[in-house]
């Protein structure tokens, strides 16, 4: 049976500066360098750094953006439209991350609606989901993971140009990860959501986990049922790390 190709992306966040290109550089040679990995890999830096790290030409290393509006354009005075984004040269956009559900108080509809403007400029979304620990300690994260990522994918994802983020909140920054048991249960859950909605296409949906990877536990994250990949914070601001993690994929 055909299996998902991975994706290893990293989020930069609000980090980065022109000086930053010297990690893309070190990370493209460390890609060419090391032993070939089997998966995609994707860098989404800061909007201001994403057309000069497009333009870097290295083509190993994908670029994405970390968010965007909903509309094409208009007046919506410091967003980005993912039209933009894509001229700009991003190939993915990240939606509905939680630190843009707090602190933009961004809702599952509101990420649908930037999944559509995602879509309708022709790039790739990364819709995240997750839980925060009061809501797992309660025993609630099915009910909001699944609950978030059925209002949060509009009826145009498919496995090209959607993939899934799971995210538990708590396991962001933090250096605490859930078990690789809860890992695998919770992606298979999200399995089944997608191909009860989407069809024999749920199957090749990416689902990739994010919260505290690292070189020391991405390769028994990865190894887990359904993950497809890592959707990676602090450590992929340092290209040795970030490669640590996509060793994750070398033979
Ligand atoms: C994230 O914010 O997407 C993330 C996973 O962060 P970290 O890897 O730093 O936990």
């Amino acid at each position: 049976m055909q299996k998902p190709h991975p994706l290893v992306a990293g989020n930069w966040k609000m980090n980065g500066v022109t000086a930053s290109h010297a990690e893309l550089e070190a990370l493209s040679t460390l890609l060419k360098t090391d032993s070939p990995a089997e998966c995609e890999v994707l860098i989404c830096p800061p909007a201001t750094l994403i057309a000069s790290s497009s333009n870097m030409g290295l083509s190993a290393i994908k670029i994405g953006a970390q968010d965007c509006h909903s509309e094409v354009s208009g007046a919506h005075t410091g967003d980005i439209s993912a039209v933009m984004l894509k001229d700009a040269g991003a190939d993915y956009v990240i939606v509905g991350h939680s630190e843009r559900r707090a602190d933009h108080d961004e809702s599952s509809d509101l990420i649908n609606a930037k999944t559509k403007a995602v879509h309708n400029a022709g790039l790739r979304a990364i819709v995240c989901v997750g839980e925060t620990d009061a809501e797992r300690v309660a025993g609630d994260t099915s009910t909001v993971v699944l609950g978030q990522l059925l209002v949060s994918l509009p009826d145009s994802c498919t496995s090209e140009n959607t993939v899934i983020g799971y995210e538990p909140v708590w396991a962001i920054g933090t250096g605490k990860t859930p078990t690789v048991e809860d890992v695998a249960d919770i992606h298979t859950e999200i399995r089944t959501a997608l191909t009860e909605r989407f069809g024999e296409d749920g199957a090749m949906f990416r689902i990739i986990y994010g919260g505290s990877v690292k070189p020391s536990n991405a390769k028994e994250l990865m190894a887990a049922l359904n993950v497809d990949g890592a959707l990676v914070g602090g450590a992929s601001l340092k290209a040795t790390d970030f490669n640590g993690i996509i060793a994750a994929y070398r033979a």
